[in-house]
């Protein structure tokens, strides 16, 4: 899915779950950052090839945008970086592996690695074998789910109009609910 629906469903999770438990605005932050974050993290290794190495902000701005076989070409050390930072980010092993360390010292889920959670399961469903399967498995497997790729028109529609459904319920309901017992 999209960054930005990505984030607006992780804000829209994240103010159901505070009618019904103590949410404090850091969490909520972290929470959000950790539901875009996967999107953003495989960036990174661009970042340094568009500034100082041969890359130009354009290529950066075409691989942001890219779709399967039109990636910008980039040197193959910043394409691998980038490639198994997708894969790990995306991997419900590795966030497996991550929930336990955390949970393990206080026996307490983290919350915002809900955010994260969010990102995975999302994604899983919503790409497709030619759109990006995400790898869910890394690192025993970099096979993917085919499911529904996010930017298919019917559906980007749909969800942003669910978006906007459920944002204008928050907002009619707000204070209604506030901790229940
Ligand atoms: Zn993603």
């Amino acid at each position: 899915m999209d960054i930005l629906a990505h984030a607006l469903w992780a804000g829209a999770g994240t103010a159901y779950a505070a009618r019904r438990m103590t949410i404090s605005r850091p969490v909520a932050v972290a929470t959000v950052t950790l539901a875009v974050l996967p999107d953003i993290v495989q960036m990174l290794p661009l970042i340094p090839w568009a500034v100082a190495g041969g890359g130009t902000l354009a290529e950066l701005h075409a691989f942001a945008l890219a779709v399967p076989g039109q990636e910008p070409a980039l040197p193959p050390l910043v394409a691998l970086f980038s490639h198994h930072l997708h894969c790990i980010m995306h991997s419900a092993v590795v966030a497996a592996v991550v929930t336990l360390l955390l949970w393990l010292p206080r026996r307490r889920f983290w919350i915002p690695l809900a955010g994260w959670w969010s990102h995975i399961v999302i994604d899983v469903f919503t790409h497709s074998a030619d759109y990006y399967a995400v790898p869910v498995l890394y690192p025993f497997s970099e096979r993917g789910f085919d499911g529904l790729a996010w930017n298919t028109p019917w559906f980007l529609a749909l969800n942003y109009a669910a978006l906007a459904v459920t944002i204008l319920w928050l907002a009619l309901t707000r204070g209604r609910s506030k901790r229940l017992p």
